[in-house]
């Protein structure tokens, strides 16, 4: 069993941090979805995190209704010219979309570190 207390799966999630010592960054690099090996902090072993396909579904389902309201919102009350859209969703889309995966996938390690400690003692 790790040592020392587990950070709250939420703080650690939004933050992307070890979900033992949220003192280190969960992800090899600011903008990648890799989890790391090992916490740079306190050494506990994250290759043994299993989050599935949990955090996509819930990107794209939250994501999706949200981008697509605010674009038919903007195209009702203001009609913009198409190329409008064209500059506008992309960028939003992706950046938007990195984020939350980040964020999702770090909160369910988190999770999975507090109710199943035992996975990521091997
Ligand atoms: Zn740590």
């Amino acid at each position: 069993m790790p040592a020392g207390p587990a950070a709250s799966p939420l703080a650690a999630g939004l933050a992307c941090r070890c979900p033992q010592c949220a003192a280190a960054p969960l992800y090899r690099g600011p903008f990648s979805l890799s989890v790391a090996d090992r916490c740079a902090s306190c050494g506990l072993d994250l290759k043994s995190h299993e989050e599935g396909d949990g955090p996509a579904v819930l990107v794209i389902l939250v994501l999706g209704f949200l981008l697509v309201t605010l674009a038919l919102w903007i195209d009702a009350a203001f009609s913009p010219p198409w190329w409008v859209h064209l500059i506008i969703w992309p960028p939003a889309v992706g950046l938007t979309g990195l984020w939350m995966l980040r964020v999702a996938k770090a909160t369910l390690i988190a999770m999975q570190f507090r109710h199943r400690r035992h996975d990521f003692d091997a």
